[in-house]
């Protein structure tokens, strides 16, 4: 049973669109059950579960079949989100006759809610004329299936619907998560490494017989190659191997592989896309070969598809046009790809894969680009030339956008710079309350690029310089000397005001291309102070950079992360003293600098005062306190709305933290995204956190908020949202208290709420 589950949740992933994929489901489906009917209804739009494919009832009934919730034994499936299971369906009172589809003559009935993500998508059903109920093994091979088939339906559902586009521009909607703040509209551009084959956008061609001389250039060009390969090898080649070198290149032949792309091209279809169909297709039919020598030439074929591929889009690479305002799609961005479109033109970033914490992530809150990662359901090759919003508030994006929904977002664009124009006017102003209580805000860098932006937006500091990021950006660990002049860098761009250096914190979701670290649980694992302190080789080296960058400035603090025990930070202390004490030694005029704890495990705001009596400041890490208070992975799109930072754990921890670091005369900042949050800034700042250190891009919100409130307003508001007890009403009061002011245009919550658009 397993296996033929394995092997059809397999087929139907690799099926094409939606309806092979439902074909495959009922057909493999009822011959595994050994039954007489099984068919698959799917929610439309209107809420109705429509008959979408069958096998066993009349095929003309498909698409002309549907029942509303609680409609029919179908409809009673999908409300009580339960399977039911019947030996004479008629006798049941949810009943009901469809003469179209003449299912009149079977007795039994099957049928389990296929639901994704708590949304019931549709309802499976196999049927028999023997009257017999299906017995215990069955229906939970059913509902097994069901549930592995619901992710696969989701997807093929949303790659179906932009298809379906193709004729009649459809506003349609993608969830992922949001990686960077603001709103862009504008042109989806697709983009992926040379030479992958399921990466290739979907095109049309101007002019069909230009592209196909074109792809017949390059097909020659790669049988060249292969005849070239094959002839170098030829004395070293048996018998065998040149016969696959002939097979090779019977399949580039022009009437082979060929002519089915020849096909497709003549019927508009870009040369590169319909290459890659024609490829995907072969190598899924020998991939499900039982031979295992037919299974192996899979890859051949993938080996071929990619060599021609790589002729087809090498010129269309040079001749690339970037439209002004473009947004960057792809399966995995990468900074580098980043760089291929002029600044100027790129508006916004969408990722399938990665987290609010991928480099890339990071780098768009730098510049500033409105961003949505970990779009999973995103049929992403599909979407190249269409318009698009990407709300990175939210982590949603939208493509075809109607009229309605076009207007809405190009509103809060326009807020958007008028509250930058706005808030151009704060640079100089000192972040304080009506009633003058001081709140520095700081912020957090790792690029030399956000070094600009955030003195442009008035950055009193470094809360957080992540210094893992210069790592990442190479392939082998920097030397001392090469990390004392990038941070040598970031402490005179800011000097004199502080800037405070993580030392390296890779592990978790951040590994080193030249490191890697493979765990099961990495974020459980061997990540920040934990792999430092077993290679102190790597520690002192960094901590020596630090303070030699230091000299004649003065300006730096040092902080550990992921400290979960006063041992750790001992250990950790040791070895900077014993840095410090050395480049003394060796003659260099530094200082000892602070040294500060990030609290970002739930035994670290546990022991809070234990850690700051026996250091110069803690910060509050509240991305990594958030994922393990809550036990929600900061990464996973599937679980990314329970990763709530107003949840009142959250609140509560963050609370005790400031207090117990003040009772032992530390000082308290917070350098997690929730500080740039202007609503949890002015929760902060009542709770009395000396410092919050942000994303430049929010600083001038969060300042703009502070200015507009008392210090008594926000502590007024604090007592109100601690006696809360879950994040929504958290949400709610804050909301309010802040419309009230006139701040709720500052928090980066679109006006109208949620309801205006979804
Ligand atoms: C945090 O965990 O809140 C933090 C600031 O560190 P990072 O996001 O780099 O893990
Ligand atoms: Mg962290």
């Amino acid at each position: 049973m397993l296996n033929s589950l394995r092997s059809i949740v397999q087929e139907v992933n690799s099926a094409r669109d939606l309806s092979s994929a439902l074909g495959i489901i009922v057909r493999r489906v009822k011959a595994v059950m050994k039954t007489e009917v099984c068919s698959t209804y799917l929610r439309d739009g209107t809420g109705q579960y429509v008959l979408m494919a069958t096998d066993g009832l009349n095929p003309a009934a498909v698409g002309n079949v549907s029942l509303a919730a609680g409609e029919g034994l179908v409809g009673h499936v999908a409300q009580r989100e339960e399977p039911i299971n019947l030996e004479l369906a008629t006798a049941h009172p949810k009943y009901q006759y469809f003469e179209a589809t003449g299912e009149e003559k079977f007795s039994s009935f099957l049928g389990v809610p296929i639901i994704h993500h708590r949304e019931v998508l549709g309802v499976l059903v196999i049927q028999q004329t023997e009257r017999r109920r299906f017995d215990e093994g069955e229906e939970a091979f059913l509902v097994t299936m069901s549930a592995q088939l619901a992710g696969v339906i989701a997807h093929a559902e949303a790659t179906g619907v932009l298809e379906r586009m193709g004729q009649h521009a459809h506003e349609a909607k993608f969830k992922g998560v949001a990686g960077s703040p603001g709103v862009a509209i504008g042109k989806a551009v697709v983009i992926s490494p040379v030479a992958d084959l399921r990466g290739v956008p979907y095109q049309t061609c101007d002019n069909v017989d230009l592209e196909l001389d074109f792809f017949h250039e390059c097909l020659a060009k790669a049988r060249k190659d292969v005849k070239n390969l094959g002839k170098q090898l030829e004395t070293r080649l048996n018998q065998q191997e040149r016969a696959l070198f002939d097979a090779y290149l019977a399949m580039l032949d022009d009437a082979s592989l060929g002519s089915e792309v020849t096909e497709r091209i003549s019927k508009g279809v870009s040369a590169a896309y319909a290459w890659s169909e024609v490829i995907l297709e072969h190598e899924r039919n020998f991939s499900s070969m039982n031979d295992a020598y037919l299974r192996e030439r899979a890859a051949d074929v993938r080996d071929l598809g990619r060599r021609v591929l790589a002729y087809l889009q090498e010129s269309a690479q040079h001749c690339r046009v970037f439209p002004e305002n473009t947004i960057l799609v792809g399966e995995e961005l990468t900074a580098s790809m980043l760089g291929e479109v002029p600044k100027e033109r790129l508006s916004g970033l969408v990722s399938v894969q990665g987290s609010s914490n991928s480099h890339v992530a990071i780098l768009a809150r730098a510049m500033g680009l409105p961003t949505v990662m970990g779009a999973v359901d995103l049929p992403f090759t599909q979407i190249e030339g269409r318009e698009v919003i990407v709300d990175g508030y939210r982590g949603s994006i939208y493509s075809d956008p109607g009229a309605t929904l076009r207007k809405h977002y190009e509103r809060i664009c326009d807020e958007e710079r008028e509250i930058v124009r706005g808030l151009e006017a704060l640079k100089e102003l000192p972040c304080e309350t009506l009633d003058k209580h001081r709140v520095p805000l700081w912020v957090n860098t790792g690029l030399m690029a956000d070094v600009v932006r955030s003195l442009e937006r008035g950055a009193e500091g470094v809360g957080l310089y992540r210094t893992e990021i210069p790592f990442l950006l190479r392939d082998r660990f920097p030397s001392e000397e090469e990390q004392r002049l990038i941070y040598r860098e970031q402490l005179e761009a800011f000097a004199p005001h502080t800037v405070t250096m993580r030392t390296l914190d890779v592990g978790g979701d951040k590994s080193l291309s030249y490191f890697p670290i493979e765990e099961e649980n990495p974020f459980l694992g061997w990540r920040g102070i934990r792999v430092t302190l077993d290679h102190p080789e790597i520690f002192l080296a960094q901590v020596r950079a630090m303070l030699k960058a230091s000299e004649g400035l003065n300006n730096m603090r040092i902080m550990l992360p992921m400290v979960a025990s006063v041992s750790e930070l001992e250990a950790a202390k040791s070895l900077i003293y014993r840095a410090f004490h050395e480049l003394l030694e060796e003659g260099f005029q530094i200082e000892l600098p602070p040294i500060g704890v990030m609290i970002e495990v739930p035994a670290a705001v546990y022991q809070a005062r234990e850690l700051a009596a026996r250091s110069d400041f803690l910060s509050v890490g509240s991305n990594d306190l958030t994922q393990y208070l809550l036990a929600v992975d900061r990464n996973n799109p599937q679980v990314a709305d329970l990763y709530q930072a107003y949840h009142p754990a959250v609140l509560r921890a963050l609370h005790q933290v400031v207090r117990d670091g003040h009772s032992q005369g530390a000082s308290v900042g917070i350098c997690g995204e929730l500080a740039g949050d202007p609503a949890a800034a002015v929760l902060l700042m009542a709770m009395g956190y000396d410092v919050l250190s942000m994303n430049a891009t929010n600083l001038p919100k969060v300042k703009k908020v502070i200015r507009n409130i008392t210090l008594q307003q926000a502590e007024d508001l604090l007592d109100e949202v601690m006696h809360q007890e879950d994040a929504d009403s958290v949400n709610r009061c804050l909301e309010r208290v802040l419309e009230r002011e006139g701040m709720l245009r500052f928090t980066g919550w679109p006006s109208g709420g949620e309801s205006a658009v979804h």
